[in-house]
């Protein structure tokens, strides 16, 4: 009983120590599920919830750790961990770490620890089988040109042998609408088929780091690395949003580093090379850089000639050569728009009974490029940007130096040109009659704080995001 008593009061007492020196965050995720087990000639047992958070507490507070137990315990101090498995589960895998003059962070007993491992993996089997990858997203279905060759063959040896070639991590970038999702699930997919028992994992970087959100919040953090790291190919569309995410960042760099020790293969996908990538840390972008970067081009007339014939057999339909060519020939920047025409004429053609003909294409694209206009029309970003920074709309077109709203009326003329087809000299006039050089100004203001202000950089990211997020955009 004496012994319980103790080891709680010791613990207790480090556990203020601590407290001081970790942020609130990290000690609510990281120390507060720990129990205190006892206490043995100067021997302390902590009870951790899984081997991740054991990992976890050894790469980022063995200082911390080691000076609470020497404040506590003195020099002959020694902390010692069990690693408790799940609660269906009795067995329990005993760690230790020696004390304060050595490494706190020796290696535990039991750095295999088969139960906790199912149970991450029964989760990630879960997870796997919840985001599905898309059926008609395969290889067969990928037509192969120039503007995606090297891209497309390396994700085929990938696909043979993931984790064994040297593209690992195997980085795909290119713009909106290029490929990028279809490739790396059509990678998923091939290497399901061939390796069924494999558990392939695909998530895009905002639900990862949404998830991470919650599992932070119910104190699951280190069952979520757990969970993915449980994984035989992990793959991750879109990391360019983890940008600003610190903390995302973070769990993200230590469940890449343990897949790729255990030969594990990692897909990624964004929307530039790493060396573009802005608002990341610098060892994630060495990490990104390792395996192989490639990229995908907008494809020639000929590829999307041949992509549009593939759709059409993909639905089953005869689109006639005529509209194809039209189709290929009027949409020159995203694929993505491409599929949206195609899909549409084809719901006209089955409900309405509309014959796939040039006409029905010219109406359909049309609309198709209208309603993209106008869903980031200038008025919706001068709102969204206003309300985002709390500040009036009417203010961004006076006069007004307030520093807010200067930096939300450049951001807005930022966004602007990105997002609208408007010349500079229009959109200076919609901000009460500016003349072009300002805008020219604004957007380099904005570009040069993005190199040079973290946190704005990660303002601007969260901005994009959600302006992105926009239905139909
Ligand atoms: P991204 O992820 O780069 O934004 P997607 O993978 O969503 O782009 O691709 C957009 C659309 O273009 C999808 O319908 C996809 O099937 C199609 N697509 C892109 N590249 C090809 C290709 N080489 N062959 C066939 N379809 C393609
Ligand atoms: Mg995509």
């Amino acid at each position: 009983m004496i012994e319980v008593r103790d080891c709680k009061s010791v613990w207790s007492n480090c556990l203020t120590y601590i407290k001081e020196q970790v942020g609130d965050q990290s000690y609510r995720t990281w120390f507060e599920p720990i129990e205190p087990l006892m206490l043995n000639n100067s021997v302390l047992t902590i009870q951790v919830p899984s081997q991740f958070f054991y990992e976890w507490l050894e790469e980022h507070y063995v200082n911390v750790l080691r000076n609470a137990i020497d404040i506590e315990l003195g020099s002959e101090g020694q902390l010692e961990y069990s690693i408790s498995v799940e609660k269906r589960s009795q067995s329990v895998t005993n760690g230790s770490t020696n004390g304060h003059d050595k490494q706190l962070g020796a290696k535990t007993n039991g750095t295999k620890v088969p139960d906790v491992h199912n149970a991450g993996r029964e989760k990630a089997h879960k997870l796997a089988a919840e985001y599905q990858l898309k059926a008609e997203y395969t290889f067969d279905n990928f037509i192969e040109g120039d503007c995606n060759r090297l891209a497309r063959s390396a994700g085929y040896a990938v696909a043979q042998k993931p984790g064994v070639t040297s593209f690992n991590p195997l980085f795909v970038y290119g713009g909106v609408g290029l490929g990028k999702s279809h490739l790396v699930q059509a990678i998923g997919s091939e290497i399901q088929k061939q390796f069924p028992d494999k558990l392939v994992m695909y998530v895009d970087s905002q639900r990862f780091a949404n998830q991470f959100v919650e599992a932070i919040k119910s104190n699951q953090a280190s069952d979520f690395g757990q969970v993915y790291q449980s994984a035989d190919v992990l793959i991750v569309d879109d990391v360019q949003f983890f940008a600003g995410k610190e903390k995302t960042q973070e769990i993200f760099f230590h469940v890449f580093n343990n897949l790729h020790q255990n030969g594990k293969q990692v897909i990624l996908t964004s929307d530039c090379s790493p060396k573009d990538l802005k608002g990341f840390q610098e060892r994630l972008l060495s990490r990104f850089k390792w395996g192989l970067n490639t990229d995908l081009q907008f494809p020639d007339l000929e590829t999307r000639i041949a992509i549009i014939h593939k759709k059409a057999e993909a639905h089953g339909v005869a689109i006639p050569e005529n509209v194809i060519e039209y189709l290929a020939y009027s949409v020159d920047t995203n694929l993505r728009e491409l599929e949206g025409v195609i899909n549409s004429m084809l719901a006209q053609n089955a409900l309405a009974g509309r014959t796939l003909d040039l006409e029905l294409a010219k109406e359909t694209l049309q609309k198709i490029v209208q309603s993209i206009e106008s869903e980031v029309g200038i008025d919706y970003i001068q709102k969204f940007v206003a309300e985002y920074f709390n500040v009036a709309v009417d203010l961004l077109k006076d006069k007004t130096r307030k520093r807010e709203i200067v930096v939300a009326r450049q951001v807005s003329m930022y966004f602007a040109k990105e997002y609208t087809n408007m010349s500079l000299k229009s959109i200076g006039a919609h901000f009460g009659g500016r003349d072009h050089s300002t805008v020219i100004h604004a957007i380099t203001a904005v570009n040069d704080l993005i190199d040079t202000d973290k946190r704005f950089n990660a303002t601007m990211q969260d901005l994009i995001k959600k302006i992105k997020l926009k239905p139909g955009v």
